[in-house]
């Protein structure tokens, strides 16, 4: 048995045989053929690469039919590869100059193009030498196509599936998750990947266990073996033992039951058990998971996170597109429920590789990203501005500003919308004029100047994910500082609360809310915490709203209050957990 540990992208357990992709494992049967027979092998060529064109677009048209143009988009990269000019002459080439067999000449062309990315990637900075990888995979993907075309084998292993299967693989290629049924692929695991890679949003779209970045596995499984993978530890189990199986079982049948027992409270509302209303919103990245927040019970959505338009993108979003994106999620959520419709939170860690969009910096978390890349950039920002104002026309929509560290920088923004709002009415384009403003707070510096902030803004949403890396220093996407990062530190703890009370004071002169969007408001174990620190508004991941409105239907505020108050008074996240976890009933 072995237990290898990765990033837990999508949740739920699943247990099952295995199906390893393996790209390298075909035969390619000769390598030469004869100096009169290369006109026919250039046409076979031609053949083939017709055929995998013709498959790639009728992939693009499915998943965009499937879950939107988004996703249908990451099928264009792959079918202008096959339709470039470049890499047939080259094949071509080959095939003429050295008379290699197509397989072969594919084969070669193909393998030189990932070695030179894969050179490349070694001396890149860490963002570009990862969008040089992903190009190496879709390279890998498309020989594998050609190949599949030229040998006649089926080009698609679910095909013959007659079984359900644990997906394994060094990364999985858009032409692979296409044809994922939830029915027959229960899970997957990859080597490769990130959190915000392909293969994982992909994964939490179509709601399948996932688990990638584990490193090196695969040759110690082969196809069949039973392997278990936990999504929602990060874990890949190979060859359980019996005791383990048991366990996973038992997890699994658990999970299965939680929806359903989840599923009665999804008219119902979020309310204390003592009479205190508590709103759940849904926060969502692709426009089509707008329909998951009414699917899961969601009063609206509490974070739209609109870097995710970059998707696939080698260029930025037009106007057009911003505008159909958000116009498509305020048809869903109809004309009444709240959508905060973040700005652009781009570099760092979020998409950072589109041509020209993010400065290479030394340390991009402290560097010119998100609302400061969009201040430095004021085309790019006001288009964004123009499209949520112009699609505010048709729902509640509130605009909140991201990664907000002064004062002057949200007066900025605010500057800015009013200009973009006269541009409009100058031009007569109809929009809405009285958008409600937020700012996210995760900033420390943002969380300690609250108060000043709440006199400028309607809102403000709480976004533990950045507020607890850069309170602790600890980089919230690296392992070995992974112990550091912990939602629970009194530090943190107590900057929500000066947040809050900031809030409510502004509350006593007039509307005002204090939103968590952060993943902590999506773990249950926190919410008794937060409620008792006084928060009113929770933002989580569509997925967790059923069992989050279990967990405040349980809950008395006054008892909150008091875990709050003791757990502020503790000294180390140690001692939070451990209290938290004493008192929960979760
Ligand atoms: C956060 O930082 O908590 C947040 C919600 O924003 P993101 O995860 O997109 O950085
Ligand atoms: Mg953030």
């Amino acid at each position: 048995m072995e237990h290898r540990h990765g990033i837990a992208v999508s949740p739920g357990v699943a247990i099952g045989p295995a199906l390893v992709l393996d790209t390298e494992g075909v035969l390619i049967p000769h390598r030469d053929v004869p100096a009169e027979q290369i006109d026919a092998e250039i046409a076979r060529l031609h053949r083939a690469l017709d055929e995998t064109a013709t498959a790639a677009r009728g992939d693009r048209e499915r998943m965009t039919a499937k879950l939107g143009p988004a996703l249908g988009n990451i099928y264009a990269a792959q079918q202008s590869m096959i339709e470039d000019r470049m890499i047939r002459s080259q094949i071509e080439a080959r095939i003429r100059a050295e008379s290699y067999s197509a397989e072969y000449a594919v084969s070669r062309v193909i393998r030189d193009f990932v070695r030179r990315l894969e050179d490349a990637a070694q001396r890149l900075p860490d963002h570009n030498a990862a969008e040089a990888r992903r190009r190496a995979t879709e390279f890998i993907d498309l020989e594998r196509q050609l190949l599949a075309a030229l040998l006649g084998h089926p080009s698609n292993p679910f095909d013959n599936l007659k079984e359900p299967v644990i997906v394994l693989a060094n990364d999985l290629m858009p032409s692979d998750t296409a044809d994922f049924n939830p029915r027959t692929v229960r899970a997957f695991a990859t080597e490769s990947g990130g959190p915000t890679s392909h293969t994982a949003i992909l994964a939490g779209a179509l709601e399948i266990p996932a688990v990638v970045g584990i490193g090196r596995f695969r040759s110690d499984v082969s196809g069949g073996d039973i392997v278990i993978v936990d999504g929602e530890e990060g874990v890949l189990i190979i060859d359980p033992d019996e005791a383990t199986l048991a366990k996973y079982e038992a997890k699994r049948a658990e999970q299965i039951a939680r929806p359903d027992r989840n599923e009665s409270l999804r008219d119902k509302l979020a309310v204390t058990h003592d009479n205190v209303r508590i709103r759940l919103l849904g926060n969502i990245e692709l426009e089509q998971e707008a329909a998951h927040c009414l699917e899961r019970g969601a009063e609206g959505v509490g974070l739209y996170r609109t870097e995710f338009l970059y998707l696939n993108k080698t260029a930025h979003p037009t106007e057009e597109e911003h505008y159909a994106a958000y116009t498509s999620v305020l048809r869903t959520l109809g004309p009444t429920r709240p959508v905060v419709i973040r700005t652009l939170d781009l570099g760092a860690d979020k998409f950072s590789s589109v041509s020209g969009a993010v400065a290479d910096e030394k340390n991009p978390f402290l560097g010119l990203r998100s609302v400061r890349l969009c201040l430095n950039n004021l085309d790019l920002f006001k288009t964004q501005l123009r499209a949520i104002l112009r699609a505010a026309v048709h729902g509640d929509v509130r605009v909140m500003f991201p990664m907000i560290s002064t004062v002057d920088e949200l007066r900025r923004c605010k500057t800015l919308l009013n200009d973009v709002k006269d541009g409009l009415e100058d031009a007569g384009i109809p929009y809405k004029r009285d958008v409600p403003v937020g700012t996210m707070i995760e900033v420390p510096s943002a969380a300690l100047l609250a108060d000043v902030l709440a006199r400028e803004v309607d809102f403000f949403s709480i976004g533990t994910n950045d507020l607890i890396q850069y309170t602790l220093a600890a980089d919230r996407n690296n392992e070995h500082v992974a112990d550091l990062y912990n939602p629970a530190d009194p530090a943190v703890l107590r900057l929500i609360r000066l947040v809050v009370q900031a809030g409510q004071r502004e509350q006593a002169k007039r509307p005002f809310e204090v939103n968590v969007c952060g993943e902590m408001s999506g773990e249950p174990l926190y919410v008794p915490l937060l409620v008792g620190l006084g928060l009113r508004h929770l933002s989580a991941t569509p997925r967790k709203i059923p069992e989050l409105k279990r967990v405040i239907r349980d809950l008395k505020v006054a008892e909150a209050e008091r875990l709050a108050e003791h757990a502020l008074s503790l000294e180390s996240a140690r001692q939070v957990s451990s209290y938290l976890r004493a008192n929960s009933a979760v």
